[in-house]
């Protein structure tokens, strides 16, 4: 549902109304609270605030790449393990206010409950985030947009530990009902019990759902908590920006290695700078004319292409049913073990000789089973009413 309640230039954005969710989410664009925003968007600074030493010299090299638009600190952190380093608390903001003061970074804090976000706005910080901890509580969240009722402050939110788009939705969700359109997510990739080289693994789908949910919703990636590692950072920073997200998180300290938390994950701002030099920044789009009508051309292949695909499955579809009021007449089970391995076995083989990644074609061939399974129930069940 499109209500014609848009405010320019606030976006809106529509949901679906699959979980019987609020429709929509009113969301200002990154230009809008940025000014002068170009995309990425850096945001950059150690996991936690230590001292105000370290916060300050970081800050600094931050500030000489000239690109470092919001300072990050964690000055509450949340540890798996208790007696870990927990941040500085309180008195870190303050240091904040100094690297505002001294570089004109912006500066932006994880706030996990109600009293951080009081100490927050009181020290004048610029940005907020919820982290991925919090972001799979909604009792911490509603705390959290309680205290940011009639507050006009830009909130980024982290996905949720674990793969579930509605709570990241929630989350963006209970924020924007307390008022909140500042908003934007961040990418920090998903727990995984899989041995893989990410710390958290990146599950750009996810992040490509969200943003087709909510096309004006700012996306950003953390490569730092994705990676959990330094040499692999670029690779993941890359990848974000191909896939068009509006900027990236970075995590640097001026002494890595001696760092009170996620030591092995963060780059000096030296560091930083390099990386972002090696970053291929793409266009959205192109001014080129003969490059626009070679892509106009190229979409005009696949949209025929993928006509034909949908009549061949609406054929392959019609044999099913003949398939499935047959095995009814006869009495004889929808499933059937030995037929779905034969053609799985086959069509893998297939897909292999022309190309066709092994996992894609799997993909695709149980979604088509799964199809086939659930019509020929439907007239199995037909019959048995009858
Ligand atoms: C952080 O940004 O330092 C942090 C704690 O991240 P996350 O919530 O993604 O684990
Ligand atoms: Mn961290």
């Amino acid at each position: 549902m499109y209500r014609q309640t848009m405010i320019c230039p606030w976006l809106v954005c529509i949901f679906t109304s699959e979980f019987n969710m609020e429709p929509e989410l009113q969301i200002q664009a990154l230009s809008d609270w940025l000014p002068g925003f170009t995309r990425p968007l850096i945001i950059s600074g150690p996991c936690g605030a230590e001292s105000e030493e370290q916060v300050m010299q970081t800050a600094r090299g931050l500030a000489q790449l000239g690109r470092v638009t919001i300072f990050r600190a964690g000055v509450w952190k949340p540890r798996t393990r208790p007696n870990s380093f927990e941040g500085r608390g309180v008195k870190a903001l303050s240091w904040l206010s100094r690297v505002k003061a001294e570089t004109g970074m912006l500066t932006a804090v994880e706030v996990a409950r109600a009293e951080h976000v009081e100490e927050a706005l009181r020290h004048g910080i610029d940005i907020l985030w919820i982290g991925a901890r919090t972001t799979v509580n909604p009792f911490s969240v509603q705390e959290i947009a309680e205290a940011l009722k009639g507050v006009d402050i830009p909130v980024m939110v982290k996905n949720p530990i674990h793969a579930d788009i509605q709570l990241w939705l929630g989350a963006l969700e209970r924020l924007n009902l307390a008022g909140i359109t500042k908003l934007a997510a961040i990418h920090r990739g998903f727990y995984t019990s899989d041995k893989t080289h990410f710390r958290n693994i990146p599950r750009w789908e996810l992040a490509i759902e969200l943003q087709t949910l909510c096309p004006t919703l700012p996306l950003i990636c953390d490569p730092s908590h994705i990676c959990g590692r330094t040499d692999t950072l670029a690779a993941v920073a890359q990848k974000a920006l191909d896939l068009n997200m509006s900027g990236l998180m970075i995590e640097s300290h001026i002494h890595p290695e001696e760092a009170l938390s996620d030591a092995k994950q963060q780059i000096t701002p030296d560091t930083l700078g390099w990386l972002l030099d090696g970053l291929t920044i793409r266009n959205t789009s192109s001014d080129n004319q003969v490059f626009t009508d070679q892509l106009e051309q190229l979409r005009r292949i696949i949209d025929e292409i993928d006509e034909e695909l949908i009549r061949t499955l609406a054929r392959r579809m019609e044999v099913v049913e003949q398939i499935g009021e047959y095995k009814r007449d006869n009495n004889v089970t929808v499933f059937q073990l030995e037929r779905w391995l034969s053609i799985l076995r086959s069509r893998l083989a297939s897909g292999v000789i022309h190309g066709l990644q092994e996992s894609f074609i799997k993909e695709i061939y149980e979604s088509l089973h799964k199809e086939s399974i659930r019509k020929q129930t439907e007239i199995s069940e037909v019959k048995e009413r009858k």
